[in-house]
């Protein structure tokens, strides 16, 4: 439920293809990007050039991977997709440009994982549509640089703040995805339903919604998943009652906090007595990647207000004791 692509069955796969939205139009929410974009779009497509590139940063599940495919669908581009770690030198990816057609876009997820050595091979691609290409090897090894078609990178990063600077500096647009309320998770859950043809009872939609992490994918997610729940124990329609047994089996609580969130809380309340803690030790402790934490239960653990980052580590808030229902007595300096 961590918003994690890999752990989906492959239905689940076809499914999350089939409520991906297409167009700016179907997208919900972000409107300040939206806006940004729709003008930046449009004027490429006036003026004939290539869209200047774009950084995409923020949590996972929030829509950058969909919003990069609309951003190709409304140059009316191709798109190429591929990601930094798959990138291992700088020949996989004069492949995977040299094969880019006028105008088209091309998608790198995790941007911030990027070989160093890539990464510099990007530059000249990114500044003057040009590459360096080694030709022979040895004694008759000489270099050519060939020109591209203009494209746009479109980079999508949980983490900006490990891009370095030469690499952010050459993007032209930038933007950053923010946590959606309860009111657009449950306007995308009623879209979901009706494309799977599922019953959504209004009160149902926001019950799911204000538990979802502020999180698309963990909304749709949990919709499946409820969605299982209505065929089996109710009449396939989704109610309150049968959100409400949905959620509790898959150990969201009231909150929206899973059981990761859960156990990062309890964690540093009793084993550190709230902290502050060090994030790796909290990982160690909860057995959980460092990067994970980071990357994904941090900011929304952050944005509620159950976590505070200090300049000594992790420490837990009043609100996270209160969650717990343990009083904040062991705490010192308060
Ligand atoms: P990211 O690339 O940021 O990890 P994705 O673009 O893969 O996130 O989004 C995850 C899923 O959430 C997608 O399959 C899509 O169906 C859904 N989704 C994301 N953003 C929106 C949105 N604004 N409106 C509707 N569905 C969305």
């Amino acid at each position: 439920l961590s918003g994690d692509k890999e752990n989906l069955s492959n239905t689940d796969k076809d499914i999350e293809r089939a409520l991906r939205p297409l167009s700016f139009e179907d997208f919900t929410g972000q409107d300040k990007i939206l806006e940004n974009l729709r003008i930046f779009v449009q004027a490429a497509r006036q003026r004939g050039d290539a869209l200047d590139h774009v950084l995409l940063h923020g949590p996972p599940g929030l829509g950058k991977t969909t919003l990069s495919n609309i951003i190709a669908n409304e140059l009316g581009s191709g798109i190429k997709i591929t990601s930094g770690p798959v990138l291992d030198k700088p020949s996989d990816l004069a492949g995977l440009l040299t094969n880019l057609q006028e105008h088209d876009v091309l998608f790198i997820d995790e941007i911030h994982r990027l070989n160093p050595i890539v990464e510099e091979y990007l530059y000249s691609a990114m500044e003057d549509y040009k590459i360096d290409i080694m030709l022979d090897s040895g004694p008759n090894a000489r270099s050519i640089q060939i020109g591209l078609n203009p494209f746009t990178l479109i980079g999508a990063t949980t983490r900006a703040g490990m891009l370095t600077s030469p690499l952010r500096a050459r993007f032209g647009i930038n933007a950053r995805l923010e946590y959606y309320d309860a009111q657009l998770l449950s306007s995308i859950l009623k879209r979901s339903a009706s494309i799977l043809g599922t019953p959504l009872e209004e009160d149902a939609a926001f019950e799911i919604a204000r538990r979802s992490r502020g999180t698309p994918r963990i909304a749709n997610n949990l919709l499946r998943r409820t969605r299982d729940f209505a065929q089996v124990k109710g009449n396939g329609r989704i109610t309150v009652a049968i959100a409400e047994m949905a959620l509790q089996a898959l150990d969201v609580d009231q909150n929206g906090l899973d059981e990761m969130d859960n156990r990062i809380l309890s964690t540093i309340i009793q084993k550190f007595k709230g902290g502050p803690v060090g994030l790796s030790t909290i990982a160690t402790a909860c057995g959980e990647e460092a990067d994970t934490i980071e990357e994904v239960y941090e900011p929304f653990l952050i944005q509620e207000g159950y976590i505070k980052r200090t300049s000594r580590g992790r420490e837990v808030t009043e609100k996270a004791f209160r969650h717990l229902g343990i009083l904040p007595r062991h705490r010192s300096g308060e």
